[in-house]
């Protein structure tokens, strides 16, 4: 079979994921969803002029020469109504966040001012007792206010569609009372492993079993990838198995990764289930990358299933290159794919001319001293070392060829930043 370069195998995966239906969910769910439509403000915020320091409202006429005396006529608290006005001569003492009373147009910060008790007639402490104030400090009207719709204005679009939203963007929502936010929901995704030498969980092993390491690492990955995990269990080697996994799982969720199974020399019963559920549309893939060559893909009743291979590397990088950016896009994201930068080699990244890219396992940092992202080989680089691929936090992308050499520059996707 002739091998097809990745960015084929990625479109031929991204032109059959359609984006989820949209649907408005609860704010608290929404982490990490993107937006279906444009989201507009139906109220200022802040609501109300108010003060972003502590200290005092004052009318700036009366404070153009300083210092000068004001009496205090009240104080106003964060939360309470905005009382009471200040008079022509008079300061009122405000705290952070408090609504601006009426005929005040500045505040003075309390750091520009001297209050006095009225009792000991002495300078006061905290703000009980005060009943005079003395302005040090010349200030502009409109200085230290917050504005009303500073923030937003009512009617504004507050967020175009397909953003993605973050922690900011729900306390921007939450700012406007919102409860629900129209968006595109996690994809539901099953993970079924297939493979007779599985074993799940510590059970002792006998001759020739391993433990099913895919399951875990793929409901892992699509957790990471802000989609909801389903975990589909482990099918034996056995085709009405495979298929009753499968068919539970493609009713219960909206697209289905399946582990081992897809390479040439398999025995075939995920290919003969998979090939009659899909109605003869699934393709087997050979990609020219390495590692990770075979891969599958097809939509059952309109629900992509993607066949990843069964070596756990390869798994998890047919994950990264092709299940993730599909189902990122499934979820709403016009740019679904991880980040690429830079880097340069500290050690020289081998390789032998063989059609393909190699994707190799590298732990990548940020230098302070020169700027720059570098990375080194984060361990041995077959297919079935799965420990150097979870110490990785990149890949580096080696396009054919004989590799780089220390030093030199290479183009690096970073899977795991600031985790
Ligand atoms: P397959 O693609 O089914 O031929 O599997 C390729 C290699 O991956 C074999 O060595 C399998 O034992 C191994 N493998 C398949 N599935 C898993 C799994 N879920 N966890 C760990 N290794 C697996
Ligand atoms: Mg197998």
């Amino acid at each position: 079979m002739a091998l097809i370069p990745l960015a084929s195998a990625r479109r031929r995966v991204l032109a059959q994921c359609q984006p989820l239906r949209a649907r408005a969910v609860p704010l608290e769910e929404a982490l990490g969803c993107v937006t279906s439509v444009e989201l507009r403000a139906d109220a200022d915020v802040p609501p109300f002029p108010n003060t972003a320091v502590d200290g005092f409202a004052v009318r700036t006429a009366d404070v153009r020469h300083v210092p000068v005396r004001l009496p205090v006529v009240g104080t106003i608290a964060a939360g309470a109504p905005p009382e009471p006005p200040v008079g022509p001569g008079e300061a009122v003492r405000i705290l952070t966040g408090a609504p601006m009373p009426e005929g005040a147009d500045a505040v003075v910060m309390i750091e520009d001012t001297d209050a006095w008790d009225g009792r000991s007639g002495r300078e006061a402490v905290g703000t009980a007792g005060v009943t005079s104030v003395e302005i040090r400090k010349v200030v502009g009207a409109g200085d230290n206010v917050r504005g009303a719709g500073d923030d937003i204005r009512a009617g504004q679009v507050v967020f175009e569609p397909g953003t993605v939203l973050g922690p900011g963007h729900l306390g921007v929502l939450a700012s406007l009372g919102m409860r629900r936010v129209p968006v595109h929901p996690r994809a539901r995704v099953g993970v079924l492993s297939t493979g007779d030498e599985l074993v799940d969980g510590p059970e002792e092993l006998r001759p020739g079993q391993i433990r099913d390491s895919n399951r875990r690492m793929l409901l892992g990955l699509l957790a990471d990838s802000n989609a909801e995990p389903v975990d589909l269990g482990l099918a034996r080697d056995d085709a009405g198995v495979v298929r009753d996994a499968l068919t539970s799982g493609l009713d219960r969720c909206d697209a289905v990764l399946t582990s081992g199974g897809v390479s040439v020399g398999d025995f075939d019963f995920v290919k003969i289930v998979l090939d009659d559920l899909a109605d003869g549309a699934m393709q087997w893939m050979q990609i020219a990358i390495r590692p990770a060559k075979p891969f599958a893909f097809g939509t059952v009743g309109g629900k992509p299933v993607f066949g990843l291979p069964g070596n756990p590397v390869s798994s998890m990088v047919s994950f990264e290159l092709l299940a993730r950016p599909a189902l990122r896009s499934m979820m709403g994201h016009t740019r679904p794919d991880r980040p690429q930068v830079i880097a340069v080699a500290d050690e020289p990244l081998r390789r032998r001319p063989d059609g393909k890219l190699h994707l190799v396992r590298v732990q990548a940092d940020w230098s302070d001293d020169d700027g720059r992202f570098h990375i080194r080989s984060s361990g041995g680089q077959a297919s079935h070392l799965l420990r150097a691929m979870a110490l990785a936090n990149a890949l580096a992308l080696l396009p054919d060829g004989d590799g780089v050499a220390a030093g030199e520059e290479v183009r690096v996707m970073l899977l795991s930043w600031g985790r």
